[in-house]
């Protein structure tokens, strides 16, 4: 009876695949835009400048290089990361997390997790 119900559920995500992938594909462009609109308004509390595009760009690539290095680093293991931080602030380095629901970055305090905060 369980492989009955697999089945099927395979097939309507199979069906459904054409309307759930390009919906999946605008939000994440929304959640991306609403990022950079907040990153644009968003002064930093430390230096007081504007976050900024570059803020997120600094972010991604720190990310992308820790993510890489694990991987490296350590072969054959599946990781389940949560990215804490997700903007930089290119003058001083603080640091920001965003919230969606909220629509704004947040400072993200010290802690001793790689990738998460100095
Ligand atoms: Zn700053």
């Amino acid at each position: 009876m369980g492989g009955v119900v697999t089945v099927l559920a395979a097939m309507a995500l199979l069906l459904l695949s054409p309307i759930l992938i390009p919906v999946a594909a605008v939000l994440h462009c929304v959640h991306l835009r609403r990022k950079r609109i907040a990153a644009r308004r968003t002064r930093c509390s430390g230096c007081g400048e504007l976050l900024g595009i570059a803020a997120l760009h600094l972010s991604d690539t720190e990310w992308q290089d820790y993510v890489e290095r694990l991987r490296r680093d350590n072969l054959h293991i599946k990781f389940r990361l949560v990215r804490l931080v997700h903007a930089i602030c290119v003058n001083c380095g603080l640091r920001y997390g965003y919230r969606d629901a909220e629509r704004r970055f947040v400072r993200v305090e010290s802690t001793d997790e790689r990738g998460a905060a100095p």
